[in-house]
């Protein structure tokens, strides 16, 4: 089996689907390799296609707000990827055929990385992983069987940034889950006590 390095070396050069024209880099996914704690979004903005990494905007500071306040977790220890690695056009939904075409490379993280626990962020993320067309709204608010782990769907964090308050407390709700899903050693700095 290739490692994560060499998976993202490959992916740096793909040309699968027409995003590929447009982008800037390959924006593939960052953090612990060997993550309990996953996040999958939907796909590049601006920032992150000229910086390369996922979630450096806007709604990728509000989201690590977030998941510190309710996890106490920073980057280096979870790990950050999305639905499709190039940035769509003007940021427009990525297209069915562009999100079967770069699926692969989602699926060779989730099994490398091989986290516990995998929150995805909005509707994109949710309806891949969890082969449903149900809403985020309906799903939200419950950890499903997933890879031998949980999943749990929240918002994206740009909905939230919209929606204000109810939708914010829905965020931090969710994340407050994932982490008593995580095994222990991922969670706090503190001595660990056994289960
Ligand atoms: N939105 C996403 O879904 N992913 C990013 O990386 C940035 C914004």
């Amino acid at each position: 089996m290739s490692t994560l390095a060499e998976v993202r070396e490959q992916a740096l050069t793909c040309t699968r689907c027409a995003l590929a024209a447009g982008r800037t880099q390959v924006v593939f996914g960052v953090g612990d390799p060997t993550a309990e704690l996953m996040f999958v979004g939907e796909g590049p903005g601006q920032q992150e296609d000229l910086r390369g990494e996922p979630f450096v905007g806007r709604s990728g500071q509000f989201l690590d707000r977030v998941i510190l306040d309710e996890t106490g977790l920073t980057r280096a220890d979870f790990y950050v990827a999305n639905v499709v690695k190039c940035r769509p056009p003007g940021n427009r939904d990525p297209l069915p055929d562009e999100i079967s075409a770069c699926s692969p490379w989602l699926d060779q993280q989730l099994d490398l990385v091989d986290p516990s626990v995998v929150v995805t962020l909005g509707n994109f993320a949710t309806k891949l992983l969890l082969r449903t067309t149900e809403g985020i709204t309906r799903l939200r608010g419950k950890a499903y069987p997933f890879r031998g782990g949980v999943l749990i769907p929240t918002f994206h964090p740009a909905a939230v940034l919209r929606g204000g308050g109810e939708a914010a407390a829905q965020m931090r709700a969710d994340l407050v889950r994932a982490k008593r899903h995580l095994r222990p050693r991922t969670v706090g700095t503190g001595p660990q006590v056994p289960a």
